[in-house]
């Protein structure tokens, strides 16, 4: 198992946002977590990233890993691609790559950049230019782009098809799924149910920031339940 999060709990001051959630991610697996807003959704990722303080545990490629600082995490494999994007407006489009490059000490940072441009030509094109020129599907593409450029073994992405158009949100899924066919675990916050099932071999659906349902994603589809805790009415 790559990722096994076991009892983990968010919250903020008096407010629960996640209660004693488990989840795990397969070796080169994708996992979706589906919900409601306010379900939780982004406090899991984000508690997974060590950005907010979570209890519970943590375990990544066989370590405990909850205590570590989120910068330990991206070097020990583990991206994320934020909700929202999170593209520095005022910096070129590749100064916002290799700011996913920040901690590595390695001579392949620039081959990777090279593969970034190869995966992304709208990117290459403007290299030079602000991240402001981008429209929205352009900057998801770049925040891929920016936690790919931390050579992730697992990518932890937050709504990725947020607010795009029906063309980037297939562009969106079908990376998701070349990236994971080149071996990349990832867990999928979606709400876009349906192509994020269709994407992931295992689905979490969270209510209220509890594990309201957890399933091989197969059964899920069938299943009237997940409608229900979806939706939310019980
Ligand atoms: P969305 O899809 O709207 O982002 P979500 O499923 O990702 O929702 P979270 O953003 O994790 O859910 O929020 C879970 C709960 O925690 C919500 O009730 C939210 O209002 C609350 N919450 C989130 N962030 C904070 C914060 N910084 N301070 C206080 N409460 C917060």
């Amino acid at each position: 198992m790559l990722l096994e999060v076991r009892n983990l709990s968010v919250s903020y001051g008096n407010v629960s946002a996640v209660s004693d959630v488990s989840v795990h991610v397969e070796e080169g697996s994708i996992a979706a977590v589906l919900g409601a807003n306010g379900a939780g959704k982004t406090s899991l990722l984000n508690a997974i990233m060590g950005v907010t303080r979570a209890q519970g545990v943590v375990r990544f490629a066989g370590q405990v890993i909850s205590g570590w600082s989120s910068a330990r995490r991206v070097s020990a494999g583990i991206a994320l691609v934020p909700e929202g994007r999170r593209i520095l407006l005022s910096l070129t489009i590749e100064e916002n790559l290799l700011m996913g490059a920040y901690q590595r000490r390695d001579r392949e940072i620039t081959g990777d950049l090279t593969k970034m441009y190869d995966l992304f030509p709208n990117l290459a094109r403007r290299r030079n230019y602000l991240g402001s020129v981008l429209s929205g599907g352009e900057q998801q593409m770049l925040a891929i782009g920016r936690a790919l450029m931390a050579r992730p073994r697992l990518l932890l992405m937050d709504e990725p098809s947020l607010g795009l158009s029906p063309l980037f949100v297939r562009e969106v899924f079908n990376l998701v799924r070349s990236l994971n066919s080149a071996g990349l675990a990832i867990l999928l916050v979606e709400q876009n149910t349906r192509m994020a099932l269709q994407a992931a071999r295992r689905g979490y659906v969270l209510k209220l920031g509890r594990l309201a349902l957890e399933s091989d994603t197969e059964e899920l589809m069938k299943s009237d339940d997940l409608t229900k805790a979806y939706l939310g009415d019980d």
